[in-house]
């Protein structure tokens, strides 16, 4: 029976990349070494990062004055390593509240500086950004395109506006095209679309660089991160060498166009089996419904251990909904085949069929 992981984080990764990683850590391209043994200062590791780094850039059609870093902490950390980097004099921040993970990044800003909720969420709605009440002196706006645990996900992307805009881009990172010159900053976990959990990827702009107030960790220091091209301390090697096989993959399945064309076929088929006759009930309106984070509820939360299991009896695996959200979540990264969708969908009739 196959097995199919629906798991948040860490996200499915492809076959074919999963065999080329089983080949690097056999050994590294006839050097002798696994991949785990590369050392960071070697060439053969700042050749494969620079690889990395350049389908990054074909993807995104990234201009020359974003900066690429290679960093460690999880998007946790840079919920703190954001405001202590790009505070600067400013008296404020601008952040936008639209769920579990903005809530977080909010709460991790307000020790560094004044924080103003510009915009919230309208029950099961987002706030268009066109009515963000955004300030011309902030430091910096901050949003999340995709909040992972209530199932809700921007669309479409704010205009630039007068401050860097910085955006949590964790879950959806790379699963649609990126208008990036709007941004001054992006920042994103790699265990969802870019394999393993331990790299998180910035993308930066230039001019955002360098000032980081006194006492920031050298390793968290965006700007000395930028000189020393992510190497101030060891990168996550390995999260690394995936990332680069997950961006070689991805542009070799046609790029960001075309993985948001099937994310928005795979969300649907599950949006359709949720909306069929009312059994399940999702909490997201149908315009702020993710394409990546699928989240719905079942008609008694005391049904809820009774379709993880039989779900998990049929081998689709890890749908249990975030701990502070309850109900079912089906994460649909880049990387889940439509054949896993589609065994979800019919366990989801049938499991309605039988408990209805
Ligand atoms: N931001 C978003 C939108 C997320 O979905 C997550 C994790 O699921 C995080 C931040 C936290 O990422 P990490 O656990 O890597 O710090």
């Amino acid at each position: 029976m196959p097995i199919f992981s629906f798991a948040s984080a860490c996200s499915k990764i492809p076959e074919d990349v999963l065999g080329t990683l089983r080949a690097d850590v056999a050994e590294w391209q006839g050097s002798g070494l696994s991949a785990l043994e590369l050392p960071f200062t070697d060439q053969a590791f700042a050749d494969i990062a620079a690889l990395a780094e350049h389908d990054l850039r074909v993807l995104l059609d990234l201009p020359d004055c974003y900066r690429v870093l290679f960093l460690q902490g999880g998007a946790s950390a840079q919920f703190t390593f954001l405001p202590m980097n790009l505070f600067g004099s400013a008296s404020h921040c601008d952040y936008v509240e639209s769920g579990h993970w903005s809530r977080r990044a909010i709460a991790a800003a307000r020790p560094y500086g004044d924080v103003r909720v510009i915009a919230g969420r309208h029950g099961s709605t987002l706030s268009d950004a066109e009515t963000w009440d955004r300030s011309p002196d902030a430091a910096y706006c901050h949003y999340t395109t995709n909040e992972t645990a209530d199932g809700l996900q921007f669309h479409t992307f704010p205009e630039a506006g007068d401050v860097p805009l910085v955006a949590d881009m964790t879950a959806d990172f790379l699963t649609r095209p990126i208008p990036v010159s709007r941004f001054g900053l992006i920042y994103a976990s790699a265990q969802k679309n870019l394999g393993a959990a331990g790299l998180t990827l910035l993308i930066v702009h230039q001019d955002l660089l360098g000032h980081a107030q006194c006492g920031t960790p050298a390793p968290f220091d965006y700007g000395r991160q930028a000189a020393a091209r992510s190497r101030v301390n060891t990168p996550p090697t390995f999260a690394v060498i995936v990332a680069s096989r997950m961006l070689a993959w991805l542009r070799a399945q046609g790029g960001l166009a075309a993985a948001q064309a099937r994310n928005e076929v795979k969300s649907a088929k599950l949006y359709a089996e949720i909306d069929d006759d009312g059994f399940y009930r999702c909490p997201a309106s149908s315009p702020c419904r993710s394409s990546i984070s699928v989240c719905f509820h079942l008609p008694d939360p005391a049904l809820d251990l009774m379709f993880l299991q039989e779900a998990q009896a049929q081998g689709l695996y890890h749908l249990r909904g975030h701990p502070d959200v309850g109900g079912i979540r089906a994460s649909l990264y880049n990387a889940v085949p439509d054949t896993a969708v589609d065994a979800l969908a019919s366990f989801m009739s049938d499991f309605k069929r039988r408990r209805g």
